[in-house]
Formats: C-alpha cells, sequence, structure tokens
C-alpha cells in the first residue's frame, strides 16, 4: 500500500463516487452520508439508471451527475432541472469527472470500463477506494505505476483484499509466508457437473451470502471472481503467484488469511456487508461507526471450510493459470469473462460455456499474450480483439449447437 490516508481528519472532504448506482455505489452513499455536513460530493456516476442518479444527486448535494449512456442526457437534465446540480453525459465525461479535485474517490464502476476513469482518479494523487477488481486484472503493472507516479493512496474495498491489508503488519510482506482468500463457494457450491450443466441465471443471480450486481454475483457462482481476486491481490501485495490460495468458506465470515514464517495466522472476520470494508476506505487509518449487523460466534456456532474444487468450476484454474502465465493474459481473461458472462445472463451461453469460452480466447489469442501490455492505448487495443474474438467464437458455438 502507498502511503496512509490524512483525509479523514482534513474536513471539509471532498468525496466522488464512480459507480454510484451500483450495488457498491449505494452503500458507499449510505456511508459517506454518514460523514457529517462538512463531507461534499464533487461527482456521481452512473451509466443507464437515469432516475437513481439524479435522486442519488439531489439527495447527497453532489456538484456534478454523469451518466455514462449519451443518450439519456437530457433526461438527466429533465431529472436535475431546478436542482443545481451539473449534468454530463458520456464516457469522456465519466473520465472527465474522475479529474475534478477530490480528496477521496471510490472507483467502483464494474468492468473494463472503469479503468481510464479510476486512473484519472490515481492521477490527482489523493486517496482511491478501489472496488473495480478489473482495473488491476487488466492493467496491473500499468496501474501501479501510475499509483506510484502520483503518490495517490490506494485503499482496497474488495472484501478479501481489505482483510489482507488488515492482517498484515508489514505492507513490504516481510515474513508473510501465504495470503489465502476465501470465496462462499457461491450458490452451486454442492452442485455436481451435470447439474451445473441446467444452471439458469436466475440461479446464479441467488448468491448465498452476498448481495451484488450481476456481474460479480455470476462471477461468484463460477469462481471466476476468485481467480480475478487472485489477480488483484497479486498486484496489490508484494507478494509471488504461489504464495496466493483460496480456500471454499461458505458462511463468508474470515475473509482473507495471513500465514507468516512463525506459524502464526492473522485473519480478519466480520458478516458479509460491503459498508465495513468501505467504512475502513472513508476512515482510514481510523474507525467509524457502520450499521452493519455485529458478528455472534455462538449464534453462527461452526466455520467450515474446503479446498476449491477445480474440476467443477474450472474459472478458478484458467485464472490461476493466467496469472501464472503473466504478460497480458490477464488482460485476455478478463475481457472474455466479461463477453461471455453478459452472454450467460441473456441466455446465450450455458454456465459451463463460460469457462469454455474464456479458455478458447486464452488458447486463440496465445501470441497476443506473451508480454504485458506498454501503455493504456495497448491495453484497450487487446481488450477490444479479446472481445471481439469471444464475440465471434459465441456466434460460432450458437451457429453449432443450431445446425
Ligand atoms: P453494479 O453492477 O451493481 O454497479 C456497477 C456500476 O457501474 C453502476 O453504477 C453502473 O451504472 C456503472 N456502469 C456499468 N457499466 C458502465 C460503463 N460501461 N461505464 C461506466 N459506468 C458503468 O456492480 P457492483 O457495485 O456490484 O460492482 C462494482 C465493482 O466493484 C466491480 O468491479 C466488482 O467486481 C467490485 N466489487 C463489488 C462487490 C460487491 O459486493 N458488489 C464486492 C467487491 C468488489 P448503472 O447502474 O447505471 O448501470
Ligand atoms: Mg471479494
Amino acid at each position: 500500500m502507498d502511503g496512509v490516508s490524512e483525509a479523514f481528519d482534513a474536513r471539509p472532504r471532498r468525496l466522488t463516487v464512480l459507480g454510484a448506482t451500483g450495488s457498491i455505489g449505494r452503500s458507499t452513499l449510505d456511508m459517506t452520508a454518514r460523514l457529517g455536513a462538512a463531507c461534499e460530493i464533487v461527482a456521481l456516476t452512473g451509466q443507464s439508471n437515469v432516475a437513481l442518479l439524479a435522486e442519488q444527486a439531489i439527495a447527497h448535494r453532489a456538484a456534478l451527475a454523469v451518466i455514462g449512456d449519451e443518450a439519456l442526457y437530457a433526461d438527466l437534465k429533465a431529472a436535475l432541472a431546478g436542482s443545481g446540480v451539473e449534468a454530463a453525459a458520456g464516457a469522456r465525461a465519466i473520465e472527465e469527472a474522475a479529474t475534478r479535485p477530490a480528496d477521496w474517490t471510490m472507483a467502483a464502476i464494474v468492468g473494463a470500463a472503469g479503468l481510464r476513469p479510476t486512473l484519472a482518479a490515481v492521477r490527482q494523487g489523493n486517496t482511491v477506494a478501489l472496488a473495480n477488481k478489473e482495473c488491476l486484472v487488466c492493467a496491473g503493472a500499468l496501474f501501479k505505476a501510475e499509483v506510484a507516479a502520483s503518490g495517490a493512496t490506494l485503499l482496497p474495498v474488495d472484501s478479501e483484499h481489505s482483510a489482507v491489508f488488515q492482517a498484515l503488519d508489514d505492507p513490504a510482506c516481510s515474513g508473510v509466508e501465504r495470503i489465502v482468500l476465501t470465496a462462499s463457494g457461491g450458490p452451486f457450491r454442492s452442485f455436481t457437473a451435470a447439474e451445473l450443466r441446467s444452471v439458469t441465471p436466475e440461479m446464479a443471480m441467488r448468491h448465498p451470502t452476498w448481495a451484488m450486481g450481476a456481474k460479480i454475483t455470476v462471477d461468484s457462482a463460477t469462481l471466476m471472481n476468485k481467480g480475478l481476486e487472485l489477480i488483484e491481490a497479486f498486484h496489490l501485495f508484494p507478494v509471488n503467484a504461489d504464495q496466493l490460495g483460496v480456500l471454499v468458506h461458505p458462511q463468508s465470515i474470515v475473509h482473507a488469511l495471513v500465514h507468516y514464517r512463525d506459524g502464526s495466522v492473522l485473519a480478519q472476520m466480520s458478516c458479509p456487508d460491503m459498508r465495513t470494508p468501505i467504512a475502513l476506505s472513508l476512515s482510514y487509518p481510523r474507525r467509524m461507526e457502520a450499521p452493519v449487523r455485529r458478528l455472534d460466534l455462538a449464534a453462527i456456532g461452526a466455520l467450515t471450510f474446503e479446498a476449491p474444487d477445480e474440476a467443477r468450476f474450472p474459472c478458478l484454474r484458467i485464472a490461476r493459470e493466467a496469472l501464472a502465465a503473466g504478460g497480458s493474459s490477464p488482460l485476455i481473461l478478463n475481457a472474455a469473462n466479461e463477453v461471455a458472462v453478459a452472454a450467460f445472463l441473456a441466455g446465450r451461453l450455458s454456465f459451463p460455456g463460460v469457462a469454455a469460452l474464456v479458455e478458447r480466447v486464452l488458447d486463440a489469442l496465445a501470441l497476443d499474450a506473451g508480454a504485458p501490455p506498454p501503455d493504456i492505448m495497448a491495453v484497450l487495443d487487446l481488450d477490444a480483439k479479446a472481445r471481439r474474438f469471444a464475440e465471434t467464437a459465441l456466434q460460432q458455438t450458437a451457429a453449432g449447437a443450431a445446425a
């Protein structure tokens, strides 16, 4: 981690929430509202949910509201009429919003679409609370170089990485033998391979412990989420890929464990509610009150753990292999997975088809995967190429199935 946020004492604080209308964005505004009137909201962004964005911007007295879909600009303008909130639209306007001076920015846009706005926030050199894991998966080295160059403080919001951050006694990870991220196992933890073939999007959206956006909920069901998180952890903490592991823990109470070389293991526990890691990112290095259920271990009774089954959930293996391969493999993995998840949610791809499509794209673009992308334009180019290839492969699969 880079530096320590002093911002909590330096009120009034200027806050921006990228992806305000999403699951993390809504939880974030719930917490920022508790910081008191001294805090001001610089900008809120969403992609298509104009009604909620306008409501949030008015309720939280934001200076600026940006909707990503340009076709919705007139709707946003109308919804904000008379409120004094400035309206803007388009991907560039989201990026521009991220450049407006803010002491603290929540990066909670889903997917690789979050990369440019999050980098714009990083370049301010202030605090960035990072929920968008895809940024680090797509462009980890470039992203970290920008953090180092700007002197920004990056605080992990993903619950497992927030847990590791809290359990580390030394940011240099000296004495750390192993970092283990836990996974709930998702709704299909005990499904057979045959049962997994008939999983529907509705079934995948019923996560047993966490309430989240659609994409990460599917990623949690395939265990790709844990694979993306291994790559995220690799970039956040100075350890080797083979020091990172995964443990299935269906209760989602222990979020990560740090094993030290003296045999000691430090773990972080909390009820599964993203407002806990969001609160820490807002109050760090202190603690603020969060309205979350308190942990009652006597009532829970037992915490259980098991090894992940990579045969039934191959996405975890594929992501682990992409991390080990390095270069641009994680970038291709992420792009293919975004296409595959959207296709699964649209009923165009089976549940096992998600892993199969991702692996097919990685195999086909093996020549592109050798070296890490040299700059952000190269990241975006290869991301687009992998998406195009995934889309073509998807159409071929559909045509093959219909024939
Ligand atoms: P949601 O789908 O609930 O929200 C995503 C947000 O991004 C919304 O504000 C959405 O706008 C906006 N958005 C969608 N597409 C674009 C785009 N192309 N350009 C700009 N903005 C866009 O996702 P979550 O809140 O669940 O997740 C956000 C990020 O945080 C993800 O990277 C996820 O992996 C990570 N994360 C989430 C956790 C959770 O508990 N939800 C836990 C840990 C990490 P609109 O609503 O208008 O569509
Ligand atoms: Mg997580």
